[in-house]
């Protein structure tokens, strides 16, 4: 049996908790929860106005009523912690919501691109293969007989010299142009035939803005019956307007080269200054007329060299030159490169600058 006393304190603890479930679900952060701590918990907190209560009632029901009242605090400090932990979870996720937006697309990732040098052998392979032109590869280290005699370079000619050429054995050079390639394929398969050979050639060239001991050409061969020049102006033509837009003026130039007769240079009208050579410069300060840097105002870009291959070239592979006559061109796919992306120093495409390939592509 208890007592009216005993009725009251517990009438008194089960309020205390409710109020105290109150404020702890009203408390949003952990001073607050402390606040509540102190008001319910603490020294001179409502539960010791509970406790006020064991005086009141008869002696031997105060252990009992103590026991009881602990047993409550206990209680109510765990719902605390409990909540306590629950709040700090929450502020910490608040404050990553704030910094870090988990949803946001990351950087993305550096994949590298064409190196612009491979971009334009790809450019003149595709435009070449398109019209039939087979893609060709050769050797790099070639024999002084397909390098320069059956190209119908004379023995005394510069190029020969070690100075200029990179000579591995009297007889061996690292091929100073692709037209070896020309001797090779010719020498395989009789006419007609239609090639094109890009890949690497090497010169002893002191390195500066302009010039590198190897560099990528790419040559092109047709020879049939019935082939002439009009049919490499057409094919070179249609080639510039591929890289340069299909408005690009050509021309051709009367030229020299032992292994074509007649031969030409080939240029393209400057797409920086259309022709011009000069281009107008605008600043802060107004506007000048400056003289093109892409084409050093002289208003075309030189591509490369042409012409119909010499009679002497095609009697070296055993073509009869009564039977059959054929062109072939070479150009330098660096100079194009720099054309395309405005790049005044060669080195550029050597130094493995990290996003060099990337910027152009
Ligand atoms: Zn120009």
């Amino acid at each position: 049996m208890t007592t009216t006393g005993m009725n009251e304190l517990e009438a008194n603890l089960a309020s205390l908790t409710a109020r105290f479930r109150d404020a702890v679900s009203n408390a949003s952060d952990a001073r607050a929860l402390d606040d509540v701590r102190v008001a319910f918990l603490g020294r001179s907190g409502a539960v010791t106005e509970v406790r006020k209560g064991i005086g009141k009632l008869p002696p031997p029901e105060r252990p009992g009523a103590g026991k009881v009242i602990n047993e409550a605090v206990q209680a109510l400090e765990g719902e605390l912690t409990a909540a306590l932990a629950r709040v700090e979870r929450a502020a910490l996720n608040a404050s990553l919501e704030d910094t870090i937006d988990v949803t946001f697309p990351g950087p993305p990732a550096n994949t590298g691109a064409i190196h612009p040098v491979r971009r334009v052998a790809i450019d003149v392979a595709r435009y070449f293969t398109r019209h039939g032109f087979a893609v060709v590869l050769g050797p790099e280290i070639e024999t002084d007989a397909n390098n320069f005699d059956a190209l119908n370079i004379p023995p005394d000619h510069p190029a020969r010299e070690g100075l200029d050429s990179f000579y591995l054995r009297p007889d061996l050079v690292l091929r100073t142009h692709t037209s070896p390639m020309q001797v090779r394929s010719m020498r395989k398969h009789g006419p007609p035939i239609a090639i094109i050979v890009p890949g690497k050639a090497y010169r002893r060239d002191a390195i500066d803005a302009r010039h590198l001991y190897m560099f990528h050409q790419v040559e092109g061969l047709m020879v049939g019956r019935g082939i002439h020049f009009g049919h490499l102006k057409g094919m070179l033509v249609g080639m510039l307007r591929d890289l340069f837009g299909p408005s690009a003026d050509v021309r051709f130039r009367p030229s020299f080269f032992p292994f074509t007769e007649p031969s030409a240079e080939v240029d393209v009208k400057c797409p920086a200054c259309a022709g011009t050579g000069v281009v107008q410069l605008r600043d802060a300060n107004g506007s000048a007329e400056v003289q093109c840097r892409t084409c050093g105002g002289s208003g075309w870009i030189e591509i490369g060299g042409s012409g119909m291959v010499h009679p002497n070239v095609l009697r070296s592979v055993g073509y009869d030159p009564d039977a059959v006559t054929g062109w072939a061109f070479g150009c330098g796919l660096e100079r194009i490169a720099m054309k395309r992306h405005d790049i005044n120093d060669i080195r550029a495409f050597i130094e493995n600058a990290p996003g060099f390939a990337e910027g152009l592509a």
